[in-house]
């Protein structure tokens, strides 16, 4: 059954008036958030909650991401609160990093997926915040794409991804950060980075000068923690930057789009889009371009991969997860 999306406006107040009703009455609102967009519902409306999943035809046992307007919302959902978690929240939050704590029992086992935890996030932009803090005690708000494929980083995208699925859409601009939260386990005695992301394992373990961990592979029920996700419907590879230009060159037949940052060895695609070769803008380009690219109409997307690329880990992360088959 297709629903009319409405388009909303983050900068007109009636607009987020309409968003705020839409959602009180247990509908779905995409909202812009400094990461990606994210599919917001009232996170206490256990309907509102299971049609997020349907919506994106997520499976149930993966767990949602609570997202707080202010820190007194923190309390439906968490009564204890370590030094250590005290004191990431004090420097990161708001901003693009979820924590994982012990929950308290009245949390709905539909967010924490049977878990004996909850995440939660404050995102950073200051309108976001003051919708959510109007409401009652918070938003789930995963992605707001189709289960496994490219996280939207525009309204543009959300429409083509969720369009006649959900109530509404929140037009906020382009994300300033671009990749999901750095997910931080502080629910243990051992801190545990459980997705990688904007926050790094250096910056954590100097925020709270304790051991941070980040297992290559985990066990933990994280719907990042796929070999298949983030994922284009166009095939896409990577390449070392050594072998690009053979990779793509001259005598093949298949046509490729080329996510380079060195113009010089991916002259011979049909379609090349060069990277920024900083960390941060890097992540702020790359599901924006990974969505043009699978527009491109080519047979391959090219990943170009540099020994600096690869260690960047909240990046390698996504990019390995889109070139799963
Ligand atoms: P997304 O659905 O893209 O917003 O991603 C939300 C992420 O948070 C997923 O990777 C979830 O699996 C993860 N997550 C949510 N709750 C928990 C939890 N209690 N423990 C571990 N990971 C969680
Ligand atoms: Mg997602």
């Amino acid at each position: 059954m297709t629903i009319e999306t409405h388009i909303l406006d983050i900068n007109k107040a009636q607009d987020i008036q309409t968003a705020k009703d839409i959602l009180l009455q247990g509908g779905r609102v995409a909202i812009p958030t400094e990461t990606v967009y994210g599919l917001g519902a009232i996170a206490t409306n256990e309907d509102a909650v299971k049609s997020v999943f349907v919506a994106k035809n997520r499976p149930l046992d993966h767990p949602l991401i609570v997202h707080i307007g202010n820190e007194s919302q923190l309390n439906y959902w968490v009564d204890e609160i370590s030094q250590a978690a005290r004191c990431v929240m004090n420097v990161c939050w708001p901003g693009p990093l979820t924590l994982i704590f012990k929950k308290k029992p009245q949390v709905s086992s539909l967010i924490s997926a049977g878990l004996d935890t909850v995440a939660i996030r404050m995102p950073g932009l200051r309108s976001i915040r003051d919708l959510i803090a109007d409401l009652p005690h918070g938003l789930v708000a995963p992605s707001a794409n189709p289960h496994k494929q490219l996280s939207p980083t525009t309204a543009e995208h959300v429409k083509q991804g969720l369009g006649g699925k959900i109530e509404a859409i929140l037009d906020g601009g382009a994300c300033d950060v671009g990749l999901e939260s750095t997910i931080l386990d502080v629910s243990g005695n051992e801190l545990q980075i459980l997705r990688a992301g904007p926050y790094s394992q250096e910056q954590l373990a100097q925020i709270t000068n304790m051991h941070v961990a980040m297992p290559m592979s985990h066990s933990v029920k994280v719907a990042g923690n796929m070999k298949a996700h983030y994922q284009p419907i166009t095939p896409l590879v990577l390449v070392e930057s050594a072998e690009l230009e053979d990779y793509i060159g001259v005598g093949n037949s298949q046509s490729y789009a080329v996510l380079h940052v060195d113009s010089a060895s991916a002259s011979a695609a049909k379609i090349c889009f060069n990277m920024p070769t900083d960390r941060a803008g890097y992540a702020r380009k790359l599901y924006q371009t990974l969505h043009q690219a699978d527009h491109s109409k080519t047979d391959t997307i090219v990943v170009e991969v540099t020994p600096q690329i690869k260690s960047w880990p909240e990046i390698m992360n996504r990019l390995e997860r889109a070139s799963h088959r």
